[in-house]
């Protein structure tokens, strides 16, 4: 991965098997949209969430029937969970012993004894807290001083929850500060990196649909990932939590950062395209869905930018006439008629990650 971009140093926090910040790769999470009480579709969903690629997972906690069945999830699953608690510190305190982070914010849990209290049980468990300030639950009063939510409101309401947690001199904490506005949250965002050490949650809150929430958070997400701002992202969409980690881990690609699966590198197409680029590209997305090996894949419909773009991949295609060419590693390898482009890649890319794994296995072996 490239290092163009100079990212912050934040001060790491430990979620479960997952280090949050300093130089550790930078994370995605989702969140669970299923019943909590329903168990097995939440153990589900979170291993589905998993297989996609997911580092770290969010369960809501509302009440304490679902604080009972959080404890029975978390003895299932093996990747870190953290638990989304509002208002009733009771329910933290119910779940502070099987969770690996805590979401709350210490200025809705009330008077300072029961902040303390949640303060002190994630000491004991050794976890985190994600301080979660949102544009849409700003205090009353600093809505009344700004007006309207703004990047200084969002400020100043995270800085009264970090005052608390300082007071407790507790410093095992990460940030967000999310508006559905995207300049409103690069805002806050860029503000609050200034001022605190402690790593940064990133995510554009309710940020849409599948299409337009994709867009507005690649874009605000994108920004300060780019400006070297944020330790973990999270992709809210009205859509399949699944969606949220594809597109996570697609920003992070697209930004160089991080990788994982095949990147597929595929030109618009147009008239002179030897083979149907779209639907090679859509197939081969699809099967090739549960690779989770990094590698760099192109696919170009002709020679104008064919043969540059193969070269420069792990395994490229270029469109010709009567057969395209397939490139491994940089030089031409064979022809491939236009019927078996899809079974051909998909083999030849199997086929290259599972020679990877074998050559790293000897080097491991040898060393
Ligand atoms: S690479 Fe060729 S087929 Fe693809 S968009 Fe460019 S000119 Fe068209």
């Amino acid at each position: 991965m490239t290092n163009w971009i100079k990212r912050k140093k934040t001060k790491p926090v430990q979620v479960g098997n997952v280090f949050v910040g300093g130089t550790n790769p930078i994370s995605v999470q989702s969140m669970t949209n299923t019943n909590t009480c329903d168990v097995v579709s939440t153990v589900k969903q979170i291993n589905d969430l998993k297989l996609a690629g997911a580092d770290i997972v969010r369960v809501s906690v509302p009440g304490f029937d679902e604080a009972k069945a959080f404890k029975e999830i978390k003895k299932t699953v093996d990747i870190p969970l953290v638990a989304d608690i509002h208002f009733d510190y009771k329910i933290a305190l119910e779940v502070a012993d099987s969770a690996d982070c805590l979401r709350i914010n210490p200025g809705n849990i009330g008077k300072e004894n029961k902040i303390k209290e949640v303060i002190n049980s994630a000491i004991d468990n050794g976890i985190p807290i994600r301080v979660g300030v949102n544009a849409g639950s700003l205090e009353k009063d600093l809505q009344k001083k700004y007006g309207e939510p703004n990047a200084d409101a969002l400020v100043e309401s995270a800085l009264r929850h970090v005052e608390i947690l300082d007071k407790f001199n507790f410093e095992n904490y990460k940030m967000s500060l999310k508006a559905s506005n995207i300049e409103m949250t690069v805002d806050a965002y860029r503000k609050i990196s200034k001022i605190i050490e402690q790593p940064l949650h990133l995510g554009i809150t309710e940020a849409g649909s599948y299409r337009a929430g994709t867009v507005k958070s690649s874009i605000g997400v994108g920004i300060l990932l780019s400006e070297g701002i944020g330790d973990t992202i999270r992709i809210s969409l009205a859509s399949d939590p699944i969606d949220e980690i594809k597109i996570g881990w697609d920003i992070l690609k697209s930004l160089n950062i991080r990788s994982r699966g095949v990147k597929i590198i595929a030109c618009p197409s147009c008239s002179r395209q030897n083979f149907n680029v779209i639907e090679v590209v859509n197939e081969l997305e699809h099967r090739l869905e549960n690779i989770s090996d990094d590698i760099e894949v192109a696919i170009i419909g002709c020679y104008v930018n064919g043969p540059g773009e193969s070269k420069a991949a792990n395994i490229g295609l270029t469109g010709a006439s009567p057969n395209n060419l397939l490139y491994i590693d940089g030089a031409p390898n064979k022809k491939i008629s236009n019927e078996n482009i899809v079974d051909e890649l998909e083999e030849q890319i199997r086929l290259k990650i599972s020679l990877n794994k074998t050559k790293s296995e000897k080097i491991i072996l040898r060393s």
